[in-house]
């Protein structure tokens, strides 16, 4: 097995399986992980491996429920296999955001234009240059404030829901 794959598997909390998956009965896997790479589709890798660490975690516990996350904005998850263990964690942990609620496909466009307007200043920094980057940055960031103002960058929190 690779070395770098670390067992993140929940064993202490209660109504976890973790034996069983042998024998050659087919069991489905519980998969936390799987939901953080399909957020990383959305958005620019806001869940993805970087917020992991630089490890691949993964769980041995059976799953016992398939899980969908929802914002109050209808973004949905496709489905998560998941462990009690994991369910009981990400229900519990209150700063699961929706990364599309707080960071739109406009927000995602302005923080790029000020980062290429600062390389653009960076490569040529003559006076002037840096004026109009000046300028550029300050008008990207009111409209920034705006978009936050207005509620379209919010902070949604994610809800877990048992798919039957
Ligand atoms: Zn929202
Ligand atoms: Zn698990
Ligand atoms: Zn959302």
């Amino acid at each position: 097995m690779n070395p770098s794959v670390l067992d993140n598997t929940p064993w202490w909390l209660p109504d976890v399986t973790v034996a069983g998956a042998g024998g050659g009965v087919l069991v489905q896997r519980c998969d936390p992980f799987g939901y953080e790479s399909e957020m990383t589709g959305l958005e620019g890798g806001f869940y993805g491996p970087a917020h992991l660490g630089e490890h691949m975690w993964h769980c041995t516990a059976r799953a016992d429920a398939r899980y969908r996350m929802t914002c109050r904005c209808g973004h949905k998850g496709h489905g998560t296999w998941m462990c009690n263990g994991h369910a009981y964690m990400f229900a519990r942990r209150m700063a699961n955001i929706c990364p599309p609620c707080v960071h739109p496909p406009r927000e995602i466009e302005i923080q790029a234009q000020m980062e290429a307007t600062r390389n653009q200043a960076y490569t040529m920094p003559t006076l002037a240059n840096l004026d109009a980057a000046h300028t550029r940055l300050w008008d990207l960031q009111r409209e920034l404030n705006e978009l936050v103002d207005r509620g379209i960058v919010h902070r949604c929190p994610i809800t877990l829901q048992e798919i039957s």
